[in-house]
């Protein structure tokens, strides 16, 4: 993968709150692993005993999620010469991106017009329309504030502790999160919710249906992607590479049930899934970018 050093980094769509943290709210946060507290979560409750479910945030509190961060040193940072040697810089253009295509293929494709959506940088916790999260939720999409949410420090441990390495394994881990935003502003994931309320018993399918969906949303942008510009028409990437995909569907595979179960030491407990299998998360994404087409993720609509 290379990226255009010519491409604008357009800091306005994160908002850098490292440095801050706290508070409270309610909703319900999507994290991109599934398990109690998220991916990072259950790497940590290796040591301790698990139970399978729960979203890892403390909901217990309301308001927050209404705080705002200070974007004065990432935009100086990403605005000079070697802005893409900097992995915050990097994921705000990799967010331009995936924005980017949103902009285009939400109306194109279902007729919707895309509202933009930040992503917060926070490190360690923060205070979200969906509760309080701490870091070892991993990434995740809050549908009550309509913002992503990553401690940049994530990609460290999926590399460490996951052996996912790989830049793409970034732009994958937003695209997914993006990938609820677009379900919140199609109003699937509403949709979805209301299914879970009235039929319980099938709520974790109907979850790991929305994230097999969201992984195909990351395919198709993985797609489209070299043909997203920033706001002066350059283009952001120069171009991706079959190695560049083989890192994302790795990542997904990574981050599969199935395989975060068994790196947890607990027995495969499909009644547990939240997320889809490691074959399953590969297949979608896999689906998404060889049709290019968001259309063929159908993950609702037919067997799995
Ligand atoms: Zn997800």
């Amino acid at each position: 993968m290379e990226l255009n050093e010519n491409a604008r980094v357009d800091t306005s769509q994160v908002d850098d709150r490292r440095g801050s943290g706290g508070g409270g709210g309610m909703g319900i946060p999507i994290p991109i692993g599934g398990g109690r507290g998220g991916i990072v979560g259950i790497i940590i409750a290796v040591l301790v005993a698990l139970v399978g479910g729960g979203f890892g945030l403390n909901a217990a509190t309301n308001g927050g999620g209404s705080e705002q961060g200070d974007n004065t040193s990432l935009e100086q940072k990403c605005s000079a010469d070697d802005a893409l040697k900097q992995l915050d810089c990097r994921n705000t253009l990799y967010v331009n991106s995936i924005q980017a295509y949103w902009r285009t293929a939400l109306p194109e494709v279902f007729g919707d017009q895309y509202k933009p959506s930040k992503t917060v940088f926070f490190s360690q916790n923060v205070s979200t329309g969906c509760g309080s999260a701490d870091s070892g939720v991993g990434p995740f999409y809050c549908p009550a504030d309509d913002l992503v949410y990553i401690d940049l420090t994530f990609y460290r441990l999926l590399a460490d502790q996951l052996g996912a390495e790989g830049e793409f394994a970034q732009p994958y881990v937003l695209a997914h999160e993006y990938g609820h935003h677009v379900q919140d502003l199609l109003g699937t994931e509403a949709q979805m919710r209301r299914q879970q309320q009235r039929d319980p018993q099938s709520a974790n399918t109907l979850s790991v249906k929305l994230e097999l969906q969201a992984d195909c949303y990351a395919g198709a942008w993985a797609k489209n992607a070299t043909g997203t510009s920033d706001e002066q028409g350059q283009k952001i990437f120069k171009s991706i590479t079959d190695q560049d995909i083989q890192q994302a569907i790795d990542t997904a595979e990574k981050i599969g049930d199935d395989a975060i179960q068994q790196r947890s030491g607990r027995p495969v407990n499909p009644d547990e899934f939240t997320h889809g299998t490691s074959e399953q998360r590969k297949q979608w994404f896999t689906k998404g970018f060889s049709t290019g087409d968001p259309k063929a993720c159908d993950t609702f609509g037919g067997s799995l």
